[in-house]
């Protein structure tokens, strides 16, 4: 019998201290060493030679969603097979999905009923926030959290708008939803977004036909991103909680969260690719509801301060919100902004977007990006040190890239069940060559080892874990009753 399954020799290994050349030493799906690099053979079934190479911790996506129901028996294009797919290409070897269950309905049925719906479908590794449409019609909601924290979920999602969707939380709700965070340890995820005026200025573009999808940006300036980043925290900081603030988009956003950071509150912000990269510009393109998200892309001035954001830590973590659509799907909004299918195709296109214009273009250090894409998710999600290090008793999750090696994205050779990509005809560096996950090689140069077989498994998370917050006895964070 053999030592070990697989070994990895002579990479550049993105440590939790930073880059070095090493040899990895896997077995039984675990890290089982890391050593300097040796000339010798080893005693393993597989050896990688990596010299050349750059080995980082398996990415995770934080935010997709996959086989989302719209509504009207209407699906996102991309379901739990061809997302997972495209992540396990993508050096992507955890995503975290979102339960979908309506108001009242116990969380845990919510989460039944989604693990039952992956099951088997999943490339790469996953879990499930919990969404929570209404705090108010769920009988013992604090209790519920307990449950479901015990069943692996330790992340619940909530909205500051769409009350016309019945999905609004208001400030009363969140602020027990904090307090509930604060005992329990859970995490706080939150839509920031004032519902109250976005709902105005939406009813204003429609009243008077403003043309185009230019109307989606006007509907939703950034300051009705930054009221409600404000006002949940103070929330948060006056009950303690942990709050998780997903998809931010613009720059006095991070800012109030990096204020916020300093005297204590425990908050952190998540960001996506399409806020660090596209302009609002595109809206005014006839093709412009192609690039719709919820919030909208912003200006370049917001994207210098999310960069800037990144690697001061305030906006710690860099997930997709992977929601994929057809061209089709998009097309059918008809220039009504209120019917506009909202949500971009992410997760394949994740890490050579931000190994190029992050790393390559100087912007941040390989070790800003592994702690963006992977061991600050799998701090705030739960799952450290599991999963986002390589080091000994990790998970061996493992994204392999060639640095020198370039690609232009072409959405026909991509995994997402889509017909363009945001990014089409860019050229990107960074692709993962080989993605590892639990010490099995699930994709190869952009194609899956087993597309038959997906070995994704459920992630029981523990609770959250909030990256470097700074500590101070004063300041807002304290009890407050
Ligand atoms: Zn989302």
């Amino acid at each position: 019998m053999t030592q070990y399954d697989l070994v990895i020799k002579g990479g550049l290994a993105v440590l939790e201290n930073g880059p070095v050349r090493a040899d990895i030493f896997i077995s039984g799906g675990k890290i089982k060493r890391v050593g300097r690099p040796d000339r010798g053979t080893c005693d393993a079934s597989r050896v990688i030679d990596a010299r050349g190479l750059v080995i980082l911790p398996g990415l995770i996506d934080a935010h997709v969603h996959y086989s989302l129901h719209l509504g009207g028996g209407k699906m996102t294009a991309d379901d739990f097979y061809s997302g997972s797919a495209a992540a396990a290409c993508g050096g992507v070897t955890s995503v975290i999905d979102y339960t979908g269950q309506g108001p009242g309905v116990p969380l845990r049925e919510g989460l039944k009923e989604r693990i039952e719906e992956a099951e088997g479908l999943m490339h790469v590794d996953y879990g499930f926030h919990a969404i929570i449409p209404s705090w108010k019609k769920l009988s013992d909601p604090a209790g519920q959290i307990k449950e479901l924290m015990a069943m692996g979920v330790s992340s619940f999602k909530f909205f500051m708008a769409y009350e016309s969707r019945g999905l609004m939380a208001s400030d009363a709700e969140l602020f027990e939803a904090l307090e509930a965070s604060r005992l329990s340890g859970a995490l706080v995820c939150v839509h920031a977004e004032s519902g109250g005026i976005v709902d105005l200025l939406t009813e204003r573009r429609r009243r008077e036909r403003h043309p185009g999808a230019d109307a989606h940006r006007l509907s939703r300036p950034d300051f009705t991103e930054w009221e409600a980043v404000g006002r949940a925290l103070v929330l948060a900081g006056c009950t303690g909680g942990n709050i998780y603030f997903v998809h931010l988009s613009s720059g006095v956003s991070a800012g109030l969260i990096a204020r916020a950071r300093g005297i204590g509150v425990r908050a952190l912000g998540e960001t996506a690719p399409q806020y660090l990269l596209l302009k609002d510009s595109v809206f005014r393109r006839g093709d412009g509801h192609l690039y719709a998200t919820c919030p909208p892309v912003r200006t370049p001035a917001d994207s210098k301060a999310l960069w800037a954001a990144l690697s001061e830590g305030a906006v710690g973590v860099m997930a997709t919100d992977n929601c994929t659509f057809t061209s089709k799907q998009k097309d059918e909004w008809g220039g009504d902004i209120g019917r506009l299918c909202m949500g971009l195709p992410g997760t394949q296109t994740l890490l050579p977007l931000i190994y190029t214009f992050g790393v390559k273009q100087g912007r941040m250090k390989l070790s800003g990006l592994a702690r963006a894409l992977s061991s600050n998710p799998a701090k705030v999600m739960g799952l450290y040190p599991r999963k986002g290090a390589i080091k000994p008793g990790s998970d061996a999750d493992l994204a392999i890239i060639d640095p020198t090696a370039s690609a232009t994205v072409d959405f026909r050779k991509l995994q997402h069940k889509t017909d363009y990509s945001p990014y089409q005809g860019v050229k990107l560096y960074g692709w993962a060559k080989y993605t590892i996950l639990r010490g099995e090689m699930i994709a190869e140069e952009g194609k899956l080892s087993k597309p038959d077989r997906p070995t994704g498994q459920f992630l029981r998370r523990k609770k959250s874990v909030m990256p470097e917050v700074v500590k101070r006895k004063t300041g807002i964070a304290r009890k407050n009753k």
